[in-house]
């Protein structure tokens, strides 16, 4: 039983140390990879990036943007809105 136990100690240390020889791998090939300016992840070929002026951006980030870019014209005419309305109770207060 406490070797059981022992052993089974020694396996999670083993499957540490290879995280941390993968995480030092990749950190090594960092260089070629580019991080999401957006959201920090970092792009492989299993999460495409492009690069916008310089930056790169992960296609999940640049979904979300063409979502915002989708209903921006919404936003826009609720900001507009919204300015219009607080003008007005500005100008009714007298300020
Ligand atoms: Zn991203």
């Amino acid at each position: 039983m406490a070797n059981e136990e022992r052993s089974r100690k020694e396996l999670t240390l083993e499957s540490i140390v290879e995280g941390k020889k993968m995480e030092a791998y990749v950190e090594h090939r960092t260089r070629d990879m580019h991080a999401c300016t957006i959201c920090g992840n970092i792009g492989y070929k299993k999460r495409p990036m492009k690069s916008v002026g310089g930056r790169w951006f992960c296609m999940d980030c640049i979904r979300q943007l063409k979502d915002l870019m989708d209903n921006l014209e919404k936003w826009d005419a609720e900001v507009k809105l919204e300015n219009e309305m607080s003008k007005k109770i500005d100008e009714s207060l007298g300020l």
